[in-house]
């Protein structure tokens, strides 16, 4: 086989990257993947074109790079290319579906993608890139994220999304059924409390947020018959409700290390005898060779927020430092893993 020193093909398939990103953005943008699947059969660039108000050649081309990487199928007939989509972009890409991941597409292509446009600097300065790349303030980051009810729904939409795919994983790498009261510190929508009420069902899950979270996530995000209650503080500043188990799930990487001791002093105190805190992250290797996606993730706290991804021997120093002992690791496999430590 050709090695990378004759031809660097790996190379040229990661520099390409960034546009096979946006050929899957901008046809979720574009409404591509729920067309194709209400239509149940193959039809044409122009026919799609059309529908969408888009132009013909460039819908063309879009579907043909879709076809390409695999995404949608293509079959000519009488001289007419007629593209269906894939089973794959039918359950993740088009919206509607129970597992669809639309929402975390459009938050990487309109935030993720132009902040990363930024990371040069990011990494040059040492800090988030809020500020050059949307002209919001970079100390109060949920401010900045929190900007409009609009920008508020994308944010939840895409934190939403990720427990479709490792929700069930991550509540039930550990025996939890001990736990009664637990409490989802900045759990946003709801998405993972309701797969810890589902997996463990004597216990009662109350999801603490901010108060416009709150409001968001019932309006938006309601579920009949919800197995989860809300409550709304803010817990750096308010008193942390008592509870068996607290989880913190992508919590304690959005900040930098004082502030999650802080935090996680606070809920030592607050938590009762023999509970404990759950944390859930994508760890990266001791050894600092991967996974590639948690050392993406790193970058990405970096251009977004004030934290980093860590390492469990990290996140076991930090635990053990506020009075925690007894931490279990548990790798998923899948993107996010999951510690559990006791008080
Ligand atoms: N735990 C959720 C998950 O993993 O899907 C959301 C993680 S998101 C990165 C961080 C969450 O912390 C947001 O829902 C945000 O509103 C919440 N948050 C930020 N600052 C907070 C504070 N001071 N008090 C309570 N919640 C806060």
């Amino acid at each position: 086989s050709q090695s990378e020193l004759d031809y660097p093909f790996k190379l040229l398939e990661y520099f390409n990257g960034f546009r096979v990103s946006k050929v899957i953005f901008s046809a979720c943008e574009l409404g591509v993947f729920n067309l194709l699947l209400k239509a149940q059969e193959p039809i044409s660039a122009q026919h799609v074109a059309q529908e969408l108000s888009c132009s013909e050649d460039g819908m063309e081309r879009l579907m043909d790079a879709l076809v390409g990487i695999e995404i949608l199928e293509v079959e000519t007939k009488d001289g007419t290319a007629l593209y269906s989509s894939s089973d794959v972009a039918n359950l993740y890409l088009a919206k509607g579906s129970g597992k669809s991941l639309h929402d975390m597409i459009i938050y990487q292509s309109q935030t993720i993608y132009p902040l990363w446009n930024n990371m040069a600097d990011a990494v040059r300065e040492g800090k988030n890139q809020n500020e050059k790349t949307f002209g919001l303030p970079s100390e109060d980051i949920f401010k900045a994220l929190y900007r409009s009810e609009e920008e508020m729904l994308k944010f939840m939409g895409l934190m939403n999304s990720s427990w479709v795919l490792d929700g069930h994983d991550i509540v039930t790498a550990f025996n939890l059924s001990g736990f009664q009261k637990i409490v989802d510190l900045g759990g946003c929508t709801g998405a993972l409390a309701r797969e810890m009420a589902k997996a463990w069902p004597s216990s009662s899950v109350t999801v603490l947020d901010l108060p416009q979270v709150v409001e968001v996530a019932q309006k938006h995000f309601p579920q009949e018959d919800d197995a989860v209650e809300f409550q709304s503080g803010d817990f750096f500043s308010d008193e942390i409700p008592p509870a068996d188990l607290y989880i913190l799930a992508r919590i304690i990487h959005d900040w930098p290390e004082e502030k999650c001791v802080t935090l996680l002093k606070k809920i030592h105190d607050s938590c009762r005898p023999g509970g404990g805190v759950l944390l859930v992250e994508a760890l990266l290797f001791e050894n600092r060779r991967g996974p590639v996606t948690a050392q993406i993730f790193s970058l990405n706290m970096l251009v977004q927020m004030e934290g980093r991804e860590r390492p469990p021997s990290e996140y076991t120093r930090i635990l053990e430092k506020t009075g925690f002992h007894n931490v279990q690791v548990c790798r998923t496999g899948k993107c996010y893993d999951t510690i559990l430590a006791t008080r």
